[in-house]
């Protein structure tokens, strides 16, 4: 392992030390783990260093480079907005703070790569479970259109609505083989040949980057953006359109991976609102009561706040941040987890016409329409909720206990 303390030719106000930290791993993978190191500045502590380790020799001007490009950019532009609470559970906290290994001890988890889990009962029922109240609440309260997309979104619909610039950190794209014989050929020999089985993982990996091709799809980082490119061009048929759906999303998170807390490959369930600016608002904010009562039916401590996304190498990612948290556009549901952490498990988002005007979306009065999304990610959920009522259903709440024992009845279990 090597360590260097890389200096930053501008100190990091403490109050923005965690959005550094949010970003480090981002700026290069050869790092494997970072402290930041503070200092007096003038009458105030600020960071002043980053001490990083890594496994291989590391070229400390160029990381002094882009971490001053980092600090210069996209950090110290914010102005600090602190989060605003906007609502808390009666429940206390009580936390088992041995749960993900539990889960692991007892086969409920397995881990079968970085950041990506697979998952057994009850914890697939509980997941399940969870999922229904959201999706039944939403049909109940805004008779919210069941909808089932693919995992792989077309890239463009992705520049489009203005994540590609936004968040490349995350993507992944979808590639294969160029589609032709002597390519396919080529490849074979490649990964049968006599050198393969020396370091079979390099040269695999060396023969797909030599032969692959971008496809034009990526794997979905979000749900929404499928329900938006659905209505391309159209006119809406009702001053609020709602459509939900439950997907498979895919976030490359770097070494930022953590337990099921934070996951390359993980499931959403997502409410979309599309429509006129009033129903659009007032169909998040009555949804967002309605998602509070769940939690407290459910007993769980946690709280909602203001919040913003994790935008990286966007020129406006500190007018980004900040108009989200001024004018409240995003708001997450936050559930304490094991080991004195907590989770954001619920988001619940306005975009203004922004995404209306990027996919041409127009109201029945011909007006760009608004959107919003409430999007919960199910096993952050479920995790916060093991956390907190253990991993056995007779800890539960009866409702939760009584349709987890029903599901796994009717599959005979
Ligand atoms: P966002 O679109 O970033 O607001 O994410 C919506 C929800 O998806 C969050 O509130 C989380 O519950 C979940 N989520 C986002 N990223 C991850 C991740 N890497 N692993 C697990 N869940 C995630
Ligand atoms: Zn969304």
């Amino acid at each position: 392992m090597y360590a260097y303390t890389i200096p930053l030719s501008q100190t990091v106000p403490l109050q923005l030390a965690g959005e550094l930290s949010k970003r480090i791993f981002f700026v290069s993978e050869d790092i494997e783990s970072f402290e930041l190191v503070e200092q007096m500045d003038g009458e105030a502590k600020a960071v002043s260093a980053v001490r990083v380790a890594t496994r291989v020799p590391l070229d400390a001007a160029k990381m002094q480079h882009m971490l001053d490009r980092l600090v210069s950019d996209e950090i110290v532009p914010q102005r600090s907005v602190m989060a605003q609470p906007i609502w808390r559970s009666g429940y206390p906290a009580t936390i088992r703070d041995d749960t993900f290994d539990s889960m692991l001890e007892q086969g409920m988890a397995t881990q079968s790569g970085e950041g990506q889990f697979g998952f057994g009962e009850p914890f697939i029922a509980l997941t399940s479970h969870l999922d229904s109240l959201f999706q039944a609440a939403a049909q109940r309260s805004f008779g919210a259109l069941e909808q089932q997309y693919p995992s792989l979104i077309p890239t463009e619909v992705l520049a489009r609505s203005g994540y590609l610039a936004s968040f490349p950190q995350f993507l992944v794209f979808a590639g294969r083989l160029h589609g032709e014989l002597d390519s396919y050929k080529d490849f074979v020999e490649q990964v049968s040949g006599p050198t393969a089985a020396e370091d079979a993982g390099a040269t695999v990996s060396r023969a797909v980057a030599d032969h692959s091709t971008h496809l034009g799809y990526t794997l979905s980082p979000a749900v929404c953006y499928h329900v938006y490119e659905q209505r391309a061009g159209k006119c809406l048929d009702a001053d609020l359109v709602s459509v939900t759906a439950r997907g498979r999303c895919f976030r490359h998170e770097s070494r930022y991976h953590r337990s099921l807390e934070r996951l390359w490959e993980f499931t959403m369930r997502e409410v979309v609102f599309i429509g006129s600016d009033d129903h659009v608002t007032d169909a998040r904010s009555s949804f967002m009561r309605e998602v509070f009562a769940i939690v407290e039916e459910l007993g769980l401590a946690g709280h909602a706040e203001t919040a913003s996304d994790p935008f990286f190498c966007n020129a406006r990612t500190a007018e980004k941040i900040w108009t989200q948290r001024l004018m409240q556009l995003k708001y997450e549901l936050i559930l304490p987890v094991a080991g004195g952490r907590s989770v954001a498990a619920v988001s619940f988002n306005a975009h203004g016409s922004a995404l209306g005007e990027a996919f041409s979306i127009r109201t029945p009065d011909g007006e760009i329409a608004h959107t919003g999304c409430v999007a919960f990610g199910l096993e952050r959920f479920a995790y916060a909720f093991v956390c907190q009522h253990g991993l056995h259903p007779s800890g539960w709440p009866v409702s939760v206990r009584n349709s987890v024992a029903a599901s796994q009845s009717r599959r005979g279990e």
